[in-house]
């Protein structure tokens, strides 16, 4: 169990409002919850010591006149302000509360190794353009979270002989109570062990850690994370955070992205760990950095994850991964997904830009937002040439950083390169193209 206490300064860059609305996103984890965290296909990896689960209790909010727990599955603590929050005004709000976990290989949950605390806060609402909130339900397919940058301070309190990897910089210790900071970013993640090992390199100023439990190749995954990071930085822009945690964990799938701390499988090793950790780190580009909507166009950060996944390994074959391999593995997975789909349902959907819960399963989400979105990065970049292609990314890097990028924002920076794409867009996103 745990116990925390948060302190919002919310910023009113909004429509006045008379109500906070904040994401509970632990409460997926609960006993008949309707949307489950972890799809079948996953669940008998994740809950590896059988059905478990978890929950989020509020037990106060100051600064507020009244709040409820509300929403489609409980997912939103609402906030009814004292008065009207007009637009570039603060109000201060505590939430106090008490998450159990979960034994899962999840984002949030007791692993066999160490304790994943992703998304254990009340994570503000995005706004929407009519000045409400969207809710953002849990999805087992994808990411299913949006959030706009904030600056947060975090103090926790860990039992003795345990250690954490955080998003923040470490700024003290009292004891078993560590205090981080990070400025600018969407999102605060820690993990937890007590059997933690660390290795640590610097990356043209930024620190990286690498968090291991049993990695005989820990070494290897720093070094992968190091040239990722610099990397990215030549060929996009200056990555923002001053550090960077990699973090072997217990996770269900492969990995998972937090601003400025990856979580990587515990079940990965050599190559494909290897892998994960050069698209995770890719994540702190097209995600972190660059927000998108996760929600509906999955696309944006895991199809350029993916892609600028391959151009890492593309130019370094040390790893043993090329271009054309990469490219004939999605594309064979992507035939083998369609032709399955296309026989089980006769016309397939095959359009990118699409809410997370119209996914059949997460096999369709992973061709459709992994395999397919690598496949129309490499269809963007043969026409366009390197120098366009590395150019625009460049453009939509500068452009975005810090903010959340609307669907048609790659597009455009594409065009403002001189290159129309526009078609290359619209058929692999409508679902047009045959692959
Ligand atoms: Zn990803």
């Amino acid at each position: 169990m745990l116990a925390a206490r948060c302190e919002i300064d919310y910023y009113n860059a909004s429509a006045p409002t008379d109500t906070l609305e904040f994401n509970l996103y632990p409460n997926a984890y609960r006993s008949g919850a309707k949307f489950a965290p972890v799809s079948e296909g996953m669940r008998t990896r994740a809950y590896y010591d059988g059905e478990s689960y978890g929950g989020m209790e509020i037990t106060a909010v100051e600064g507020a006149a009244e709040w409820k727990v509300c929403g489609s599955d409980e997912n939103i603590l609402q906030v009814t302000l004292p008065e009207t929050l007009e637009t570039g005004a603060r109000a201060a709000v505590a939430v106090s509360y008490e998450i159990t976990l979960a034994k899962v290989n999840h984002r949030t949950g007791v692993t066999e190794n160490a304790v994943n605390l992703g998304n254990f806060y009340p994570s503000a609402c995005t706004r929407t353009e009519d000045g409400g909130f969207l809710q953002c339900e849990y999805y087992s397919n994808g990411d299913p979270f949006l959030s706009d940058c904030a600056d947060y301070i975090v103090e926790i309190t860990l039992p003795a002989g345990w250690g954490a990897a955080s998003s923040g910089r470490q700024t003290g210790a009292d004891g078993n109570t560590l205090f981080y900071e990070l400025e600018n970013a969407r999102d605060f993640c820690l993990v937890l062990s007590e059997k933690f090992g660390k290795l640590s390199a610097e990356a043209n100023g930024t620190r990286v850690d690498y968090y291991y439990c049993d990695d005989a190749d820990a070494e290897t995954v720093l070094d992968a994370a190091v040239q990722a990071l610099l990397y990215f930085e030549e060929k996009f822009g200056k990555y923002a955070y001053p550090q960077l945690s990699i973090v072997q964990t217990g996770f269900a799938a492969g990995g998972m992205e937090y601003p400025a701390l990856a979580m990587i499988s515990d079940a990965l090793s050599g190559d494909e760990a290897v892998y994960a950790t050069v698209h995770e780190v890719a994540h702190q580009w097209w995600y972190a950095m660059v927000g998108s909507d996760q929600l509906n166009c999955a696309w944006q950060d895991e199809g350029l994850a993916e892609y600028s996944t391959l151009c890492f390994f593309e130019e370094h074959p040390q790893y043993g991964y090329t271009r054309e391999g990469i490219l004939r593995s999605a594309t064979e997975a992507y035939r083998a997904c369609y032709s399955v789909y296309g026989q089980l349902f006769g016309d397939a959907d095959t359009s990118m830009t699409r809410h997370l819960k119209d996914y059949a399963s997460d096999y369709e989400y992973v061709n459709a937002a992994y395999n397919k979105g690598l496949l129309m990065f490499e269809a963007l970049r043969v026409p366009a040439g390197d120098e366009k292609f590395f150019g625009a990314l460049k453009d939509y890097f500068r452009l975005w950083n810090g903010r959340i990028a609307p669907a048609d924002a790659l597009e455009k920076s594409f065009s403002g390169r001189g290159t129309d794409l526009s078609g290359v867009f619209e058929s692999f996103l409508q679902g047009k193209v045959v692959i």
